[in-house]
C-alpha cells in the first residue's frame, strides 16, 4: 500500500468512521489521489460521493463539486460538516454574508468541498474565485446530465467541458449511475480532452430484496399489507398517476401509517414540505409519482413498492436503488397487471418520439415484462439485462419461494387458437371468456359460443388465464396491438407453438404465493430482525435521542448517525468512547460531539 492510500484509509476510519472501503471505492480513490481524470459508473447507493469527498480531505485541497440539485447539495454539506469537514454550497440562494465567509475560507485554504450548481460555475466571478484559490479538482456528480442520450439532460452541464481550463484545475472526476455504453461514451467525449480512466462498478445491489407480483383483484390490500410489514420504516410507494398517489396515501393514513402524497400537481410548498419531512424524519411513507426521488440522498429508505408498472428496467432499477443506500437490508415489491402494460403502450404510441425510438421503448417494456414473468432468479434476469452474470441470489421471491414450471404448450395453444379463430381482433377479457366458456352479450353477438375453442379451458380460473396470457406475451408468442381496446395477435414464434413445432414452459400457479412471513406490526423493522427484545427497546430509545439531537441541529436524522450506527450501538453496547470509535459511522468529530450523550443513554439502559 502506498503512503497515500495508507493515509486515505486513516481518513476513512478517523473522519468518516467507516471500517473499510466498499467495492470499487479504493481503486477510484487511488486514481483521484494520483491526479488522473476519472469517469466512474457505479449503481445508486454504492458510495460514489466518498470517492471525491475523501481525496479532498486526505489531500487537504479544495474540490469543487458540481451537482444538479439544491436539496442534494444541502444534505451533503450538512453531512460533511457533521464530520468536521469544511464544506459549503454556492447557488442562486447564497446570501452575501455566507458568500463572504466562503471566500474567506477558500482564500485561507480551509475549505475542502464547494458544492456548486452548474449555472453558477459559468459566472466570471466564480471562475476567478476558483482560479485564485487554486482549486485542483472538479468533481461532477450525476454526470449523465451532460448527455443528450441520458434521461436527465441539462443544458447547463454542457458548459462544464471548458471549466477545467477556465479555472486551471488539474483533473476532472465524473460520476454517474447510468449504465448505458452510448451515454458513457458521450459523457467522456463532452467532459474530457482525452480518454479518462474508466471504472465500471458491478450493478448488483445484493442488499435489495427483489419481488414482483401480478395484480390480483385485491392488490391494493396487498400494497397495504406490504407497507404494514415495514411499520416504522421510511419507504416510497410509486404510482403511475397523481390521483392514485392521493388515494393510496389516504388509504394508508387510514391504516395508521404516516403516509404523504407527492406529485407535480401538488402545491409547491406542500410538495416541498412533504419531501422535507420524509428526508428529516423516521418512518414516513411517501406515495409518489416518479417525479419523486431524484436528488434525494436519504440513506435509510427501507422499502420501495411499485403500485404500478415502472417505465422500463432502467427506471425500475433506479427507483428501487433509492432503497438501502446504507447497505442494510431493504425490501422491494413491484405490482404489475395487463392494464399497466396497455397504458404504457398507449403512452409510447402517443409520445412525440420517432418510430425508431418508439420501437426501442416497446422493446424495453417487453424486457420489463419478461422480468416480471421470469421463471428464474430475478437478480439473474435483471443483471443479465445489464450484461452481468450471477449465481441465483437467494434474496428474491423466486429464489426463496421458488416457482414450479410446467409444460404450458397446450394452454398456450388454447389461447392462441381462440385468437386465431376470432381474427386476432379481441382483447384479454373476451378471449378469456371464450376459453372459459362464459356466455356474455358480446360472445353471443359474435357467435363465439359456437367456436371449437369455446369452453376448452373451463378448468382454469380467469386469473390463471390472464397470467398465462401475460406469460406467453413475455415469451414473445403473442403481441398486443393497442390501437383500439388492446387486441391480441400471434407472432411468428407463437405460430410455431400453435402448430406444435415448439414448446413453451409456464409457471404453475396463476399468482406467486403471498409472502408467508407477515411480521406483526410494530414489533420489528427490516434492519433489526435479529436484535433481542432488550436491544430492540434500546434501539427505539437511541432513535428518539437521535431525533431530538437532529431537530435541535436542524439536520436530517441520518446526519447525526445512520441507522447502522444505532443498530451496532444497541447490539454491542460500547462502554467507553474508545470502544465507541470502533462502531460504524463514528469518526472523531461525531465522537466528540455525540459520544458522551449516546454513551450515557446506553449505560443508562444496562
Ligand atoms: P451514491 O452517490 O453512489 O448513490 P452515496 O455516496 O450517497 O451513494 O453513499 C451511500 C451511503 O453509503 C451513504 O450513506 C454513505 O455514507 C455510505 N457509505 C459510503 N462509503 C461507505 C463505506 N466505505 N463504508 C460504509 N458506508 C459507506
Ligand atoms: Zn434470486
Amino acid at each position: 500500500m502506498t503512503d497515500e492510500m495508507a493515509q486515505a484509509r486513516a481518513v476513512l476510519r478517523d473522519v468518516f468512521g467507516f471500517q473499510d472501503f466498499r467495492p470499487g471505492q479504493e481503486a477510484i480513490i487511488a486514481a483521484v489521489l494520483g491526479g488522473a481524470d476519472v469517469l466512474a459508473v457505479m449503481p445508486t447507493g454504492s458510495g460514489k460521493s466518498l470517492c471525491y469527498q475523501l481525496p479532498a480531505v486526505a489531500a487537504q485541497q479544495l474540490t469543487v463539486v458540481v451537482s444538479p440539485l439544491l436539496a442534494l447539495m444541502r444534505d451533503q454539506v450538512s453531512q460533511m460538516r457533521a464530520l468536521g469537514v469544511e464544506a459549503a454550497t454556492l447557488n442562486s440562494n447564497t446570501e452575501p454574508e455566507e458568500y463572504r465567509r466562503i471566500v474567506e475560507a477558500m482564500r485561507a485554504g480551509r475549505l475542502r468541498l464547494l458544492y456548486a450548481a452548474p449555472e453558477r460555475l459559468a459566472r466570471h466571478d466564480t471562475i476567478a474565485l476558483l482560479r485564485d484559490s487554486h482549486c485542483a479538482t472538479v468533481a461532477i456528480d450525476e454526470a449523465h446530465c451532460v448527455s443528450q442520450w441520458g434521461h436527465d439532460f441539462r443544458p447547463e452541464y454542457l458548459a462544464l467541458g471548458t471549466l477545467r481550463d477556465a479555472i486551471g484545475a488539474r483533473q476532472v472526476v465524473a460520476f454517474t449511475a447510468t449504465a448505458d455504453a452510448a451515454t458513457r461514451a458521450d459523457i467522456a467525449a463532452r467532459l474530457f480532452p482525452e480518454t479518462p480512466e474508466e471504472f465500471i462498478g458491478g450493478f448488483d445491489r445484493p442488499n435489495l430484496r427483489l419481488a414482483m407480483r401480478a395484480k390480483g383483484t385485491s392488490w391494493r390490500k396487498d400494497v397495504h399489507a406490504f407497507v404494514a410489514t415495514h411499520a416504522g420504516d421510511s419507504g416510497i410507494v410509486y404510482c403511475s398517476s397523481r390521483a392514485r398517489t392521493e388515494d393510496l396515501a389516504a388509504e394508508l393514513v387510514a391504516q395508521g401509517v404516516r403516509a404523504l402524497p407527492y406529485h407535480a400537481g401538488l402545491d409547491r410548498t406542500v410538495r416541498e414540505a412533504n419531501q422535507d419531512l420524509f428526508v428529516k424524519e423516521d418512518g414516513i411513507v411517501i406515495v409518489a409519482t416518479v417525479a419523486f426521488g431524484m436528488g434525494i440522498d436519504k440513506p435509510d429508505v427501507r422499502f420501495v413498492c411499485h403500485a404500478d408498472l415502472p417505465k422500463n428496467i432502467e427506471s425500475y432499477y433506479q427507483e428501487i436503488g433509492r432503497a438501502g443506500r446504507d447497505g442494510l437490508p431493504a425490501d422491494t415489491l413491484l405490482f404489475y397487471g395487463l392494464d399497466d402494460v396497455r397504458l404504457r403502450k398507449v403512452q409510447i404510441d402517443q409520445s412525440e418520439a420517432g418510430p425508431e425510438q418508439k420501437r426501442i421503448e416497446r422493446q424495453r417494456l417487453n424486457a420489463l415484462l419478461a422480468l416480471c414473468e421470469a421463471p428464474r432468479c430475478r437478480r439473474q434476469t435483471l443483471l443479465a439485462y445489464f450484461a452481468e452474470q450471477t449465481e441465483p441470489c437467494g434474496n428474491c421471491d423466486l429464489c426463496s419461494e421458488g416457482t414450479p414450471l410446467y409444460d404450458g404448450t397446450v394452454d398456450a395453444q388454447k389461447l392462441m387458437s381462440a385468437m386465431y379463430r376470432t381474427g386476432e381482433r379481441f382483447g384479454t377479457e373476451h378471449l378469456v371468456h371464450i376459453v372459459r366458456g362464459t356466455v356474455t352479450d358480446a360472445i353471443k353477438q359474435y357467435g363465439h359460443d359456437k367456436l371449437p375453442t369455446f369452453g376448452v379451458g373451463a378448468d382454469r380460473s380467469r386469473q390463471e388465464w390472464r397470467s398465462i396470457l401475460r406469460q406467453i406475451y413475455a415469451a414473445g408468442l403473442v403481441s398486443l396491438e393497442v390501437a383500439e381496446f388492446g387486441r391480441w395477435a400471434i407472432t411468428e414464434a407463437g405460430a410455431q407453438v400453435l402448430r406444435g413445432k415448439a414448446k413453451v414452459e409456464l409457471r404453475a400457479g396463476a399468482l406467486p404465493s403471498p409472502r408467508r412471513e407477515r411480521r406483526e406490526r410494530g414489533t420489528t423493522t427490516t434492519v433489526s430482525p435479529d436484535l433481542d427484545p432488550a436491544d430492540a427497546s434500546l434501539l427505539v430509545r437511541l432513535k428518539e435521542l437521535r431525533r431530538t439531537l437532529a431537530t435541535a441541529a436542524g439536520v436530517p436524522a441520518y446526519v447525526v448517525f445512520p441507522d447502522r450506527t444505532l443498530l451496532e450501538l444497541a447490539a454491542r453496547r460500547p462502554k467507553s468512547l474508545d470502544q465507541m470509535r470502533a462502531i460504524h459511522g463514528v469518526g472523531s468529530a461525531k465522537l466528540a460531539r455525540y459520544g458522551e450523550t449516546f454513551l450515557q443513554a446506553i449505560v443508562g439502559a444496562s
